[in-house]
C-alpha cells in the first residue's frame, strides 16, 4: 500500500499533492483506479480529486475511471457536469416541453379557427 504521507505533513501544498498523486496514477496499473480507490490508497481528499477532474488537471482520457460529482444529483460521473441519468432526464424533459408547446400551438390555432368559423 502506498502512503503519500500527505495527511501527516501540514506544510504540503495542493500543487505538491497533485504532482505526487499524478506520479502515482501514471504507474501502469493505477490508471484505471476510481475516485474511491484513489482516496483509499493515497489519502488524497475526494474534493481535491473532483476539483482536478473538473478543471482538467486529471485528464479523463488518461484515467478513464475518474469522475466528478454530477451538478444535479451529486453522483460521481465521468461525464462533464451532469451524469448520464440526469442528462437523459433533462433531455427528455426538454423534448416533452417542446411537444407541449407544439400541442399548445395546435390547440390555439384550432380555437382560433373554430371561433372564426362560429362567427361566419
Ligand atoms: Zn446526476
Amino acid at each position: 500500500m502506498l502512503n503519500l504521507r500527505i495527511n501527516t505533513r501540514l506544510d504540503v501544498t495542493e500543487e505538491e499533492i497533485f504532482s505526487e498523486l499524478h506520479h502515482f496514477l501514471l504507474r501502469k496499473n493505477n490508471r484505471v483506479l476510481s475516485n474511491d480507490q484513489i482516496v483509499e490508497k493515497t489519502g488524497v481528499p475526494a474534493e481535491l480529486i473532483h476539483k482536478w477532474v473538473k478543471t482538467g488537471k486529471l485528464k479523463q482520457t488518461m484515467f478513464p475511471n475518474l469522475g466528478a460529482p454530477c451538478e444535479r444529483c451529486g453522483t460521481i460521473t465521468s461525464n462533464p457536469k451532469l451524469c448520464r441519468d440526469c442528462t437523459q432526464t433533462i433531455t427528455s424533459t426538454l423534448a416533452k416541453e417542446e411537444k407541449d408547446r407544439e400541442w399548445f400551438k395546435t390547440i390555439q390555432n384550432n380555437t382560433r379557427r373554430q371561433s372564426t368559423y362560429h362567427y361566419k
